[in-house]
């Protein structure tokens, strides 16, 4: 971190501010121009506030060479983490599809398309119990009967389920039978949320808040990750932005970014991102190019009879053939595009 100083500051106020930051634990190393003085701060800057040290009336400007965050950057771990969910493994060159319905319906609506995407060769099943709906009107999910259906729908298939838990208390409830815990957009800034699943030692999904910023995602990440849990999946589901033509834009950006940044697996939602049937094959296509760990993907057996997003759901058998060209496509980039 580099502190610029204000514009003519004494000599003897530089040395009582450098006194100060030694007292905090930090070195600093002070640079005196003929017009500006500077301070570089040496030491774990992630722990202070740039705007607590920007009400000090000696200091400019704050200037961060690090990011906030610690243990999800890949500036502290180089290699790429790999995540284990029951049997199934994402990130360091593991790919991974988790699909099913947006919500659980009912049993055979549920074991009928679990089986499907099996079928298929999906690898995690997904679907929702508990839903976010923007609505109070709208189907708010069948609740802990329908994590009941998801533990059958896993033992007709052998999948692993991923659900999403939207409070402390249903995470308390459930997270014994879940197998990936999956924080939705709407809740990926809810902090206690998220400090209690860092203190699980269980695979997390996080997504991407519909208005979050790839630095804000990160720091949501690392709420997770300071409680020591560090099994957690990144993705990407689609932002807000002026364009209406689709119910969010995917943003491609954010795969190679985010996988600079950070050593954490990166998985795509193009159900969400683009919100119908006809787009999901070509933004999910789009993100294997682009270096997904994975992909998580709506299918239901009846989109047209669906409580939730039917618009944006795959058959099965659409599913089947995307899952072809998903396959093909990631073993060809693994080949490497140029080879
Ligand atoms: C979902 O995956 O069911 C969901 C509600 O997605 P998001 O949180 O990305 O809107
Ligand atoms: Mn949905």
């Amino acid at each position: 971190m580099i502190l610029i100083l204000r514009k003519g500051i004494s000599t003897e106020e530089v040395r009582a501010l450098k006194e100060e930051i030694i007292g905090k634990g930090f070195i600093p190393h002070v640079s005196e121009g003929k017009a500006l003085t500077i301070i570089g701060l040496i030491g774990d800057t992630t722990v202070l506030n740039d705007n607590s040290i920007l009400a000090d009336d000696r200091i400019e400007r704050v200037v961060r060479i690090q990011e906030p965050y610690k243990k999800v950057n890949r500036m502290f771990k180089s290699e790429n983490t790999i995540v284990e969910i029951g049997g199934c493994k994402i990130g360091g060159g593991n790919f991974a599809v988790m699909a099913g319905p947006c919500s659980v319906e009912d049993r055979d609506q549920m074991v009928e398309t679990a089986l499907g995407v099996k079928k298929a060769g999906a690898d995690m099943l997904r679907g929702g119990a508990f839903k976010p709906r923007t609505s109070p009107y709208s189907f708010q999910g069948l609740g802990g009967g329908g994590i009941e259906l998801l533990l059958e729908a896993k033992q007709a298939t052998g999948l692993p389920i991923v659900t999403e838990i939207m409070s402390v208390k249903q995470l308390e409830e459930h997270y014994e039978d879940i197998d990936m815990i999956q924080i939705g957009a709407r809740n990926m800034q809810n902090f206690e949320l998220l400090k209690e699943v860092g203190r699980l030692d269980k695979p997390v999904l996080l997504k991407r808040g519909m208005s979050a910023s790839i630095k804000d995602f990160l720091m949501s990440a690392e709420y997770i990750a300071a409680g020591g849990n560090e099994k957690i999946v990144l993705c990407e589901r689609g932002i807000r932005t002026f364009e209406n033509a689709t119910r969010n834009t995917l943003d491609i950006s954010a795969i190679p970014v985010l996988k600079r940044k950070s050593h954490l697996p990166v998985v795509v939602d193009p159900s969400h991102a683009g919100g119908y049937w006809w787009l999901v094959e070509p933004l999910a296509l789009a993100a294997v190019a682009a270096g997904a760990d994975g992909l998580m993907i709506e299918v239901h057996r009846s989109p047209k009879e669906a409580l939730c997003d039917g618009e944006q759901s795959l058959k099965p058998e659409r599913f089947e053939e995307l899952m072809a060209s998903i396959r093909n496509l990631e073993a060809f980039r693994r080949r490497g595009f140029s080879a």
